[in-house]
């Protein structure tokens, strides 16, 4: 008997018409003679309105009681989704991060997971139940309740695969699959029928939030296939995986395989730091003591024993970051800081750059005949990416995937 993990986004248990196609679909899988593990996330736009809520009460809340908080919207869903199957005659149970054994460290709003103690669902599995699992949640060493990060519920799914050692594991959303570029937003972007673990990790960084990047870290850790489609019709989505021959080929063809956005970016500058040793890691260090995580780092070229530091990483850390700013222009008698939420990240993602010279260059050169100015750059093996004006990203999203030859 097969086992079977499928795991359903806040879209596709949005409402209880919704809920019962879930349903639909686990019980299916059911009758094909497997056992079925569910996660789910909290409906619709629950853990946001949750957030919205919390802040109306304090700006800023302790992560302890947001963690407790934010874990209610996928215990809704859980309970909601096995009653649908209790009504529908199917044999169904529903559990808790706890209760189905995962344990994370201590650390709230993003915990990572350590271990899942899978016996219980197993049990329950072996007894015919479709087990319910809460996603984005776990319980830490001292017994609190924790959290997985935005998009968290990926991280549950694939992580109770690898604990059950799963057949399949398919992550159920809203669009058919991975495209090559925001679907919502690029009307000529096409689902890539496989992508590799490389590609999509890079993606899922950059900002195609389709898959939470740590589940794509512990797929290809485990060499756990993924199928990402849609909850809403039968079509055959994504899979992601390590590369295939055909794959391989396309990748000659097409050298990039998707563009990517991101408006969640901060970028700070410290203008006037004194040029010498220790500096930067003093900046950094305190960073990273705050658990700030820092995306791309440039650093100016020296005047008057002089230079400028710009960095950037996610927009909800700017108060962390304006406090470590002001510190250090105080500590190292710099000039003056600057903040700047107005920007965006614009990258390209693609395993053929490595093979292929030029793309940078194409890259760049796009993003000039559209009048699009470049801040900050940065590329590894199969990615680049630019900092620019948030105003142009869809402008600059459109013309790169024109200019890739993803558009069709
Ligand atoms: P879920 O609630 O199912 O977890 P998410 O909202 O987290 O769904 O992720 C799905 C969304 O990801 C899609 O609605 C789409 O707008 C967005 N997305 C961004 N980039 C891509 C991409 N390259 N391919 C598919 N979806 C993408
Ligand atoms: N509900 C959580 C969120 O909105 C987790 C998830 O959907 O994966 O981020
Ligand atoms: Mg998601």
């Amino acid at each position: 008997m097969a086992i079977i993990v499928q795991k359903f986004g806040g879209s596709s248990v949005a409402n209880a018409e919704r809920i019962q196609r879930v349903a639909r679909r686990a019980a299916e899988a059911a009758a094909g003679g497997n056992q079925v593990a569910v996660v789910v996330s909290a409906m619709g736009d629950t853990t946001d309105d949750l957030i919205d809520l919390a802040s109306q009460l304090n700006p800023t809340p302790p992560s302890r009681e947001m963690d407790m908080l934010l874990s209610t919207g996928e215990q809704q869903s859980i309970a909601l989704l096995a009653m649908a199957l209790h009504a529908m005659g199917k044999k169904a149970i529903s559990l808790t991060g706890a209760q189905a054994g995962y344990q994370t460290d201590g650390v709230y709003s993003r915990a990572k997971i350590l271990k899942i103690d899978s016996q219980r669902v197993l049990d329950e599995l072996n007894k015919g139940n479709i087990v319910i699992v809460a996603g984005f949640q776990g319980v830490g060493e001292n017994g609190e309740i924790t959290t997985l990060g935005r998009g968290g519920s990926d991280t549950s799914a694939v992580a109770l695969a690898i604990a059950l050692n799963a057949d399949l594991c398919e992550i159920y959303t809203d669009v058919d699959g991975v495209y090559t570029a925001d679907p919502r937003i690029i009307k000529t972007a096409w689902k890539i029928p496989e992508i590799s673990y490389d590609e999509m990790l890079e993606m899922a960084v950059l900002g195609a939030l389709v898959l939470q990047p740590r589940s794509v870290e512990l797929a290809k850790q485990h060499n756990i296939p993924l199928h990402v489609r849609s909850s809403f019709n039968h079509s055959q989505g994504t899979i992601v995986k390590e590369v295939a021959p055909m794959q391989k080929d396309l990748e000659k063809e097409l050298i990039v395989c998707g563009v990517a956005h991101d408006l969640h970016v901060l970028k700070t500058t410290i203008f006037g730091i004194p040029d010498r040793p220790g500096v930067s890691a003093l900046i950094f260090g305190l960073l990273a003591a705050e658990g700030v995580n820092v995306d791309m780092i440039i650093q100016s070229g020296t005047r008057e024993d002089k230079q400028d530091i710009s960095f950037t990483c996610g927009r909800d850390e700017k108060d962390k970051v304006a406090k470590i700013a002001a510190q250090v222009v105080k500590e190292l008698d710099a000039q003056s800081y600057l903040l700047e939420d107005n920007i965006a990240k614009i990258s390209v993602v693609g395993a053929g750059m490595m093979t292929h010279p030029g793309v940078a260059a194409i890259m760049f050169k796009t993003l000039a005949d559209i009048d699009c100015n470049i801040l900050m750059i940065a590329t590894s093996e199969i990615k680049i990416s630019c900092i620019i004006d948030e105003t142009k990203i869809n402008e600059a999203a459109i013309a790169l995937h024109k200019a890739f030859h993803l558009d069709r």
